[in-house]
């Protein structure tokens, strides 16, 4: 199983339009972020992308991404959703199965009502088989594709429930969990056991709907993940800032938090 970080920005990306600052004007490559989203590859070729943003083409091509076998949605905000018209070109032999919770499903059918009308013939919509999953179900709303197996990890992003999401494969796991604020207990066993964490830490500040780098690093510490990256940046802080943010927290806190940003285009083996 192997992990492309198609997408490591907050909602407004990096730059910011109109935006002068340090971090928007960096000459680093890892300061340019796309909106959050993620490309799972399993051993058998599957390929599993979660949240298809405003720059989905841009990832698509840049990546090299020539067939999806499933779309999973963390929630229905822009920044994670307004992509979608972009999959058509991957949906023209089948449609491809996207996965939420009920009240992101619900919102994509009201946002792209367009896609679900029988108005056009040919090839001017994408094709979407929409399929409500269900965290508290018996089954904890888990689904294969292929080799992988999928679990939807419930979490609240202010009021908004939506979800991250465990993709194992064997015995190795990763969860992608982003725009959280809150994890209930109960979604912690999820968090067990992964080799690799991606988690939404907006900034340094404290903010109401995401985690900041002490939430974060709360977080990563109470699960141990073999490796953490820190996703959903915005524009507070560069990419070596939140290096050495994490390095002076691990000292002051003496906990080895084996955690760091990540960046567009970062690759993660899992072997
Ligand atoms: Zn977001
Ligand atoms: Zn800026
Ligand atoms: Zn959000």
């Amino acid at each position: 199983m192997e992990i492309i970080v198609l997408g490591s920005g907050t909602s407004h990306g990096i730059p910011v339009i109109a935006c002068s600052c340090r971090v928007c004007r960096s000459a680093d490559p890892r300061d340019v972020r796309y909106r959050a989203s993620l490309l799972v590859r399993g051993s058998g070729g599957e390929r599993v992308l979660i949240d298809a943003g405003p720059e989905f083409r841009l990832q698509a091509v840049r990546a090299g991404i020539d067939r999806l076998d499933a779309l999973l949605l963390t929630h229905a905000h822009a920044d994670h959703v307004h992509g979608l018209d972009d999959i058509r070109p991957l949906t023209r032999h089948r449609p491809l199965p996207v996965y939420a919770n009920a009240a992101t499903i619900d919102e994509c059918r009201e946002r792209f009502a367009y896609i679900f009308k029988e108005t056009q013939l040919g090839g001017g919509k994408p094709s979407v088989d929409l399929r409500t999953v269900d965290p508290a179900a018996a089954d904890g709303g888990a689904f294969s594709v292929g080799s992988l197996r999928i679990v939807p990890i419930h979490a609240k992003h202010g009021r908004l429930d939506i979800l991250g999401w465990r993709i194992e494969e064997g015995s190795r796991a990763l969860a992608y969990l982003t725009d959280v604020s809150f994890i209930p207990r109960s979604s912690f066993p999820l968090l067990e056991g992964l080799d690799v964490l991606v988690l939404g830490a907006l900034r340094e500040r404290a903010h109401e709907t995401h985690f900041n780098f002490d939430q974060a690093l709360e977080t990563i510490a109470c699960v141990a993940p073999r490796k953490a990256f820190f996703s959903h940046l915005c524009h507070d802080s560069s990419h070596e800032d939140v290096i050495a943010y994490i390095a002076a927290r691990a000292k002051t806190d003496g906990i080895e938090y084996r955690a760091e940003p990540a960046w567009d285009g970062l690759c993660v083996t899992l072997p």
